[in-house]
């Protein structure tokens, strides 16, 4: 498949994980790149794992910057001549795990910062671009953690909840653009995000237990991912807006109670 020949994909968090996967698959099929990350490293070994001749611009920065954001896409737009696709991929988890008492205001501006605001930024001059060519498709990286509580911080699951309705917002506001704006809702996937989780299950003889309570009985890998936003960033999704789509194993279609699998 060639779905992104003569497509001009913009990717940020494409230094590491879903984001990495999503470029390697969007080159795949005939993409030029913009690939977006905080970190110049993660940026060049993605750069070194893409097909051979795939053609590929590097930016750093934080996608909260709305400066360098609007800088961004104005050299994409000058190297490239269009911007066809957004995927607001990048993001940040932590925060703090205890109740709603024990939350801090400072981690709270920072996480939503990222994963909000940079979806938002992002969107908003992207977003003018598809408008003069007619046409666009954006795709946001959310969460299962923004559709139920128990898969991450307070500060995340409130971000991707609101990347979820962000994601809805701005289709309505885009629809008669022929912009379309859609989410995907990762499950567990291995990724430098959930490393700590991985390498602490490992060490603890705990793997098998890593996505157990997915429908599918296992965790996902980042090509996962990469499928579902190509998908619906193509235009084998061309009539689809607005949705959240969850890529989780089945987690979210269950109320897995407790004692329920075999
Ligand atoms: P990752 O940590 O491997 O990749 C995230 C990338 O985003 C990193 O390269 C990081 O440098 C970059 N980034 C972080 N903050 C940035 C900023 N301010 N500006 C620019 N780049 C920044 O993690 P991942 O799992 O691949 O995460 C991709 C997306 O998937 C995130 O939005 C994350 O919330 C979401 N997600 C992941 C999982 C999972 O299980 N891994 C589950 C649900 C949702």
């Amino acid at each position: 498949m060639q779905r992104f020949e003569n497509k001009v994909v913009l990717i940020t968090g494409a230094g590491s994980g879903i984001g990495r996967a999503t470029a390697i698959r969007m080159a795949t099929e005939g993409a030029r790149l913009m690939l977006v990350d905080r970190s110049e490293e993660g940026l060049q070994h993605t750069r070194d794992q893409l097909p051979a001749g795939a053609e590929v611009l590097l930016r750093m920065l934080d996608v909260s910057d709305e400066a360098a954001v609007e800088l961004c896409v104005a050299e994409t737009i000058s190297h490239y001549g269009q911007l066809d696709v957004l995927c607001n991929n990048a993001g940040i988890a932590g925060g703090d795990y205890g109740t709603v008492q024990d939350q801090n205001l400072e981690t709270w501006q920072q996480i939503i910062s990222v994963n909000l605001y940079g979806v938002m930024l992002f969107t908003k001059y992207a977003s003018r671009q598809m408008e003069k060519q007619g046409k666009g498709a954006i795709v946001n990286t959310a969460s299962v953690a923004g559709i139920r509580s128990g898969a991450g911080g307070n500060a995340y699951s409130a971000s991707k909840a609101a990347v979820i309705n962000f994601t809805m917002t701005s289709a309505c506001d885009l629809g008669s653009h022929n912009i379309r704006v859609n989410a995907v809702c990762p499950g567990l996937i291995e990724t430098g995000m959930t490393k700590p989780v991985f390498d602490y299950a490992r060490a603890n003889d705990k793997e098998q237990k890593l996505g157990a309570r997915c429908e599918l009985r296992r965790y996902g890998r980042p090509e996962e991912l990469a499928g579902a936003i190509a998908f619906l960033a193509s235009d084998d999704a061309s009539y689809v807006t607005g949705q959240a789509l969850a890529v989780d194993g089945g987690n979210t279609a269950s109320l897995n109670l407790p004692g329920m699998k075999v």
